[in-house]
């Protein structure tokens, strides 16, 4: 039996819904690994370091929390760290068919890592990094989606990346 689960994912910026999952899985699991995936095929506004201090300073309050970064492959991250447990979230059924893809493919690639999904709080299930991305470079208050800090650094970012 394990004691450790990983929490893959871009988190490009750490959002509730994010945060809303890795309190859950900390109530499952004595210690949760929140990982950045170093290399995304996604392009990131924020950088690697950026995202896991945003992701430090989201769980400083919570214990058993660990926040980290990798490169490759989750299963081997996974297995590196001393768990065999991966934490995903769905959020909508369209969430479900990539989701399903990735974990299937995992189980392929390593038949001893096993998938856990977890689903979010209602309020949350429709958040995502990349809404929060578009909606606050249109000038939208996101306060009630992510972290005070978090509204922060996007502004930040954001002017920045228009000048
Ligand atoms: P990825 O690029 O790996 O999908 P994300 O940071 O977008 O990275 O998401 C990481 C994981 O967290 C995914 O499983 C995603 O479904 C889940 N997730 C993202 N936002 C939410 C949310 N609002 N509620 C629940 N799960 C979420």
């Amino acid at each position: 039996m394990t004691k450790i689960a990983v929490y893959p994912g871009s988190f490009d910026p750490i959002t509730n819904g994010h945060i809303d999952l890795i309190k859950r899985a900390s109530k499952i699991f004595k210690k949760v690994v929140v990982a950045v995936a170093e290399d995304s095929s996604k392009e990131s506004l924020f950088t690697l370091e950026e995202r896991v201090e945003l992701i430090k300073k989201a769980t400083t309050n919570l214990k058993g929390i660990e926040v980290d970064s990798f490169k490759g492959l989750a299963i081997k991250y996974v297995k590196k760290k001393g768990s065999y447990v991966i934490i995903r979230g769905l959020r909508m059924i369209s969430d479900f068919e990539y989701e399903f893809q990735m974990a299937l493919t995992n189980r392929r690639l390593s038949k001893n890592v096993e998938t856990i999904f977890l689903m979010p709080s209602e309020a949350y299930s429709y958040l995502s990094s990349k809404l929060i991305k578009e909606t606050a470079s249109l000038g939208a208050d996101v306060s009630c989606f992510v972290p005070k800090f978090v509204q922060s650094a996007l502004k930040k970012k954001l002017n920045k990346t228009k000048k």
